[in-house]
């Protein structure tokens, strides 16, 4: 990949400011579309949705223009539904009952990216799936709380893997988490796993922000890109979840730039 040419970046305070806005507007549309989630949406709603409510507030979608296996994405959400891990594409596909779908979403605004996901039940879910989803929002905020300087890169990953693999759960290791800053991507790059090599000693300072994003999955680990050369699915065709926050790291802990309401930090939380 490219991203191992750039810098890792701190943020100033200014910049961490904005990235607070953008996180603030990314968490609060995704909050919106979250609520429009039931029986008969089509993914393509949900999508219109997220746009029109970007553009209002002066923002670029970010995920538009992102260049795939046939052309640049055209979308502001990724909306990957059951076994879909992520990068699925809004289409006129309507939501069942029973459906989990993963709303990956991220804004450019004032010249600073804010990236976000969640995945949300459909009606009444499977006990199974609302134990998986749980835990693997659970796991991103462990993963969160090992975000203090001092920690090491392998602390972050480490804590989603400890926390999911010791529920019988797997991680995706094909995909990962993320620097962001002035772009979506920048180094370094965020397994959800202890890794060696790579970024996996760096030392968190303040001024750092990571979108980490945990895939976690019922079956197996293994994933596969369906043929619309996006969509990431399950090997097995058991379900996945995504969750995701973009954070700053600061001198008293974590800072959940893309978290709009502190208090119910958990979406899954009454499942
Ligand atoms: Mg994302
Ligand atoms: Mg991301």
């Amino acid at each position: 990949m490219r991203l191992r040419r750039d810098r890792i970046t701190r943020k100033s305070a200014m910049e961490i400011e904005k990235m607070r806005v953008v996180g603030r507007l990314v968490g609060e549309i995704l909050r919106d579309v979250r609520a429009m989630v039931e029986p008969g949406v089509t993914t393509l709603e949900l999508d219109r949705l997220a746009e029109e409510k970007t553009r209002a507030a002066g923002g670029i979608p970010a995920f538009i223009g992102v260049p795939g296996p046939r052309g640049p994405y055209r979308h502001s959400l990724c909306t990957s539904v059951n076994d879909e891990v992520v990068h699925g594409i809004p289409s006129g596909r309507k939501l069942v009952e029973g459906d989990v779908i993963g709303i990956d979403f991220g804004i450019v605004l004032d010249g600073y990216v804010g990236d976000s996901a969640v995945t949300v039940p459909v009606g009444q879910i499977a006990d199974e799936v609302k134990q998986l989803l749980k835990a693997t929002e659970e796991s991103l905020f462990q993963a969160i709380d090992r975000m203090r300087p001092g920690n090491r890169l392998n602390d972050v990953g480490g804590a989603v893997e400890d926390y999911v693999e010791a529920r019988g759960y797997t991680v995706v290791r094909d995909f990962c988490g993320h620097g962001i800053g002035r772009k979506m991507h920048e180094p370094p790059q965020v397994p959800n796993y202890r890794s060696r090599g790579g970024d996996s000693n760096l030392i968190l300072r303040e001024g750092l922000v990571l979108a980490i994003e945990p895939m976690v999955n019922l079956g197996v680990a293994d994933v596969l890109t369906l043929s619309d050369g996006w969509t990431v699915a399950t090997a097995d065709g058991k379900q996945s979840a995504h969750f995701e926050h973009t954070i700053a790291v600061t001198e008293s802990g974590p800072e959940v730039l893309t978290l709009v309401d502190a208090e119910n930090y958990l979406t899954t939380a009454a499942l």
